[in-house]
């Protein structure tokens, strides 16, 4: 493979780069091209067609290189998003941390026991250059003497990281509020009786109403499992959130009762102070998953 794209201006960008991109974009279609807006910086770059836009979306969160395996479209295509990115100089340079809101998002791991379809960071094996345990205490360091008030800690799935304890411990100890994002199935009540005291939020992804629907998805035992660590969290009174991803349901459209009920159970189940079943209708481009605009529509009409 090529080591790194040369875009049109002759500028060489290596394969390993990550390309700070604003949080929020917004597309709008017209005259056959689609104009990328970012509202927090004021910015906008112009691609040409979908697969331009596809390629963008797997730049988010991805290296240069890893984006380019990941997509099926033309090398001209790919080259074209990317000379935008540069001649528009459209990289958020403030995504680190976000003094505004004292709040930042740390991905500990791209390590997953899961390959879910739609998963946005492509997440699975560990990379080879994930931060050390001293190295995320510095970064914890950096970020409260920076101002920093609370941290949501995501991946992967960061129960597969064995200095979780000492890293969210760490965390507490310079008085960050502490948030995790899991998917709940690698937990034992021992680990968060222990992590419990340190969390004001906790929020497990369940992406289906049973079993049957949730396996599409999450694979097979592991509907249970999420339910199971949600009783869990919340014996130990954590805040706790049940994040509930149902477009990739081919019957929704028919089935969305079976999730209001999903939800209304586990509200009778677990009262509604310390608990929240959120729907997640935001549709991502993920591993296995390209989103037409058809399919945009009819999550909005829902
Ligand atoms: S559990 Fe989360 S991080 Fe893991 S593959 Fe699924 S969506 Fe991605």
């Amino acid at each position: 493979m090529e080591q790194e794209v040369k875009t049109v201006v002759r500028k060489s960008i290596p394969l390993d780069k990550i390309f700070a991109l604003p949080s929020k974009m917004v597309n709008i279609r017209y005259a056959n091209k689609i104009l990328v807006v970012s509202p927090e910086t004021a910015n906008w770059i112009v691609l040409q067609n979908e697969e331009q836009l596809s390629f963008l979306n797997l730049l988010h969160n991805n290296q240069l290189g890893e984006a380019l395996q990941h997509f099926s479209g033309s090398h001209q295509n790919a080259q074209a998003v990317v000379t935008q990115i540069i001649a528009r100089k459209f990289e958020n340079k403030k995504v680190h941390f976000k003094h505004e809101t004292g709040t930042m998002q740390f991905y500990l791991t791209n390590g997953c026991n899961m390959r879910c379809p739609h998963c946005y960071m492509f997440a699975g094996i560990k990379k080879n250059n994930e931060l050390s345990t001293d190295e995320v205490y510095s970064v914890l360091d950096k970020f409260y003497n920076s101002g920093g008030k609370v941290i949501v800690f995501s991946g992967g799935e960061i129960a597969l990281r064995k200095d979780l304890l000492q890293i969210i411990g760490h965390s507490y100890n310079l008085g960050i509020k502490n948030e995790i994002l899991t998917n709940g199935t690698l937990w034992t009540e021992e680990t968060i009786s222990k992590i419990a005291p340190m969390l004001s939020r906790v929020q497990i992804s369940i992406d289906g109403y049973s079993e049957e629907t949730n396996s599409k998805v999450r694979g097979k035992g592991n509907f249970s499992k999420a339910l199971q660590t949600v009783e869990s969290f919340l014996k130990y009174h954590v805040y706790t959130e049940i994040s509930v991803t149902p477009y990739l349901d081919k019957n929704l459209e028919v089935d969305y009762p079976k999730y209001v009920e999903f939800a209304k159970n586990l509200y009778q189940n677990y009262g509604d102070i310390n608990f929240l079943v959120k729907f997640t209708f935001d549709i991502l481009e993920g591993r296995n998953i390209v989103v037409t605009n058809e399919q945009k529509k009819n999550i909005k009409l829902l």
